[in-house]
């Protein structure tokens, strides 16, 4: 299913709709440098025009308008391949300690390699210099063309997201019931950290009847679906979380403070 955004937060609310309505969640596999914060182009430097791109999980078809890519974005489904070196270990430095130290990983990964994934592809389109006849040799001009212009502000641009999701799921249970393994919404997530830390409400049955009441305004989903709908004890592990991110900003804060104050008295 390869379907086309005029925006990043247009295909995103269409992944995330996607993810609701199926009770499935794609984790972030990897994201090329700029895919995310470049919307215009400047330059033609080091860049590549093209037409068309038959190749990768997202093909770009020819429709006669040159474009360049910006970036590539995949995510994967969150009982993907297990991308861990060791199962089951993790690997630990002791700041202090010249040996290395092993801790052994209680939960074993719920990973089960399915194939699932959603790939994005950034591209800045051209349609002023639209081909009407395709060959080899009016493609050549116009890319010459587009490279020889000194100012590029003025030339009109599209960006288009081109995003594909190949809901393929494999190894586990997909619909209503799958929705139990889901790890909470982020916009969830944001808000618990901003009622611990701004509010200082740290009661777990408080934050969650206030979480309840956000998840539900922003899509109606079954009480099953962990993602919307937290346990007490996620609540109460986002909570710890919050409170402990807070308590080191607190310190490292202070330590800041003490290093001013310090540096002030040897001046
Ligand atoms: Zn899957």
């Amino acid at each position: 299913m390869t379907q086309f955004f005029q925006s990043l937060a247009e295909a995103d609310n269409a992944l995330t709709e996607y993810e609701l309505s199926s009770s499935c969640k794609f984790i972030l596999q990897y994201r090329t440098k700029n895919a995310r914060t470049v919307f215009d182009v400047h330059s033609f430097d080091g860049t590549t025009i093209k037409f068309e791109d038959k190749h990768g999980e997202v093909p770009i078809c020819y429709d006669g308008i040159p474009w360049i890519l910006i970036g590539t974005e995949v995510r994967e489904c969150h009982n993907g391949p297990n991308r861990r070196e060791n199962n089951g270990l993790m690997k630990t430095m002791n700041d202090h300690c010249y040996t290395e130290k092993k801790k052994r990983r209680i939960q074993v990964s719920k990973k089960m390699g399915c194939t699932a994934r959603v790939t994005l592809r950034m591209i800045i389109r051209f349609p002023d210099y639209k081909l009407e006849d395709d060959s080899k040799r009016k493609r050549r001009a116009v890319i010459e063309k587009l490279k020889s212009l000194s100012d590029l502000d003025r030339l009109k641009k599209e960006y288009l997201v081109v995003m594909k999701i190949r809901g393929d799921h494999h190894n586990h249970i997909v619909g209503d019931n799958a929705g139990y393994g889901l790890p909470l919404d982020k916009r969830l997530c944001q808000k618990i950290k901003e009622i611990v830390t701004e509010e200082n409400v740290t009661n777990t049955k408080e934050v969650k009847a206030r979480i309840e009441h956000i998840s539900k305004s922003l899509m109606a989903t079954k009480p099953s679906n962990r993602r919307m709908h937290p346990t007490n004890q996620d609540i109460r592990n986002h909570v710890y979380a919050a409170l402990r991110k807070n308590s080191y900003s607190a310190v490292n804060m202070s330590l800041t403070e003490v290093s001013l104050s310090r540096h002030c008295i040897c001046l």
